[in-house]
């Protein structure tokens, strides 16, 4: 992509409504914007980011076994009746009528739907385990949207949802997702942090909270020093083998971690003080086993191997793609802007050409974007003719983990310069050998 054909609205000023770097940073590199309260479209870069992330939930979710599905953002409230939580949900719930007058609403959440078609096709426990997915926009009328995409009103979510013959079942399936969420943020560069969360009515222990630990998260959260260097299983990892999916939560769950609303003093005091970390936090994902709370009133069953017909055990699992981008970039950002991992980068490659207009930049510069594009690289061309000082400002504020920088005297040497943007570390390379160090055959 070359940058005098992209759309990207840097903001050179701090805008005054964000409270957090996060916000900042997105706003000024031109990813999103405000269109409401806790309302933002996403702008090219930031659409870029969304949709890689999205890519690396769907993988995970996919390779565990859950069956990606697209449902409506408009519900019907008689769905919801069923389940009795129309009336229960309260103002986070934005209800509309249609032209019928018939009650309709924005959906914050898809249990009552998926239970409806489960319910319509699967009879059998010959059927099962089944989990569907989808990734689709969601509308809850916070209290306080604030933060960005951090707490919007309208986000995006990946939810899951697993029906199981009995308990066992679904708590095999609670554990391939869990699993699934500890690879899904080990791939975009976060140390994601399992916390047992509050199962309410339901009871039980088959609720977590995945956190990443951050100055400007919006829970106090305690664990052990332990989580930090515990380590995430590989794509080899087996989800058709419940005993080793079970040994990889119950190494997870051993240490001590809890937010705020779940925490034991009298646990935490057993952790040895060297050993304790309490920080604040953010909520990326959760997952969470409900069993028969929807299956029950709304009448999804199926015959068991004992010719009996059972309620479906069941659990949901929730992943915030967009509030995951705000905090990848809590985590990850300096004083000069974002710096991306490379799995979720809206280009892998910053090319900038220093003086557009003298032939050889020009030339070799043309030669680069060509041999990237050709190795499959998403690269982005400063080919503006801005100053220096601002390509290079742009470059560091928008974070791509490689900046290949073309100037004229380096050009008439046939040598390059390139910034990793991570470490900051600058190397001049003749054309072919900075090629070799992206991974480019010259
Ligand atoms: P919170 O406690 O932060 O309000 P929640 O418990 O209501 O979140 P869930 O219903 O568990 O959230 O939703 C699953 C995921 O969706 C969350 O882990 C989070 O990543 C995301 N999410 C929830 N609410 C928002 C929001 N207002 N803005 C952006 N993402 C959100
Ligand atoms: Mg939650």
């Amino acid at each position: 992509m070359r940058l005098s054909r992209y759309f990207l609205p840097i903001l050179k000023e701090n805008p005054r409504e964000a409270d957090i770097v996060s916000h900042r940073l997105m706003l000024r590199a031109g990813m999103i914007r405000q269109q409401g309260a806790g309302s933002f479209s996403w702008l090219p870069l930031g659409k870029r980011v969304l949709d890689k992330v999205c890519r690396i939930v769907r993988e995970e979710q996919d390779r565990a076994g859950a069956l990606e599905i697209l449902m409506p953002t408009i519900q019907s409230a008689d769905l919801w009746r069923e389940s009795g939580r129309y009336d229960d949900y309260g103002k986070e719930m934005l209800r509309i009528k249609d032209r019928h007058e018939r009650d309709m609403l924005f959906g914050p959440t898809n249990e009552e739907m998926v239970t409806e078609i489960f319910r319509s096709y699967v009879k059998s426990y010959k059927d099962l385990p089944l989990n569907l997915y989808h990734i689709q926009w969601k509308f809850r009328d916070e209290v306080r949207p604030r933060f960005g995409v951090m707490r919007s009103r309208e986000f995006l979510m990946k939810d899951a949802y697993s029906f199981d013959l009995d308990y066992e079942g679904a708590k095999a399936a609670y554990n391939r997702m869990f699993v699934s969420y500890l690879r899904t943020f080990t791939r975009m560069g976060l140390q994601a942090i399992p916390m047992r969360a509050d199962t309410g009515p339901i009871g039980g222990d088959l609720s977590h909270e995945f956190i990443i630990l951050a100055d400007t998260g919006e829970s106090q959260v305690f664990c052990h020093r332990d989580y930090l260097s515990l380590p995430v299983p590989g794509a080899d990892v087996d989800f058709a083998n419940d005993g080793e999916i079970g040994g990889i939560v119950q190494r997870w769950t051993t240490p001590y971690a809890a937010t705020e609303e779940m925490h034991d003093e009298a646990a935490w005091d057993a952790v040895p003080e060297a050993d304790k970390v309490s920080a604040r936090g953010i909520e990326v994902g959760h997952i969470f086993h409900f069993g028969e709370k929807y299956s029950k009133p709304m009448g999804a069953k199926v015959t068991g191997p004992d010719g009996k017909e059972h309620f479906v055990s069941m659990g949901s699992y929730g992943i915030g793609p967009s509030r995951l981008i705000a905090a990848i970039i809590e985590a990850s950002h300096d004083e000069n802007g974002i710096i991306w991992p490379e799995s979720i980068a809206p280009f892998d490659i910053g090319l900038i050409n220093m003086k557009v207009g003298d032939a050889e930049c020009d030339r070799i510069c043309a030669e680069l974007y060509a041999a990237f594009e050709a190795a499959g690289k998403d690269v982005l061309y400063d080919d503006t003719d801005q100053r220096a000082g601002g390509k290079f400002a742009t470059a560091d504020l928008i974070g791509l983990p490689w900046q290949v920088i073309v100037g004229p005297r380096g050009a008439a040497a046939g040598e390059v310069e390139l910034k990793n943007r991570k470490s900051g570390e600058r190397v001049t390379l003749p054309v072919a050998e900075a090629l070799g160090k992206l991974g480019v055959a010259a």
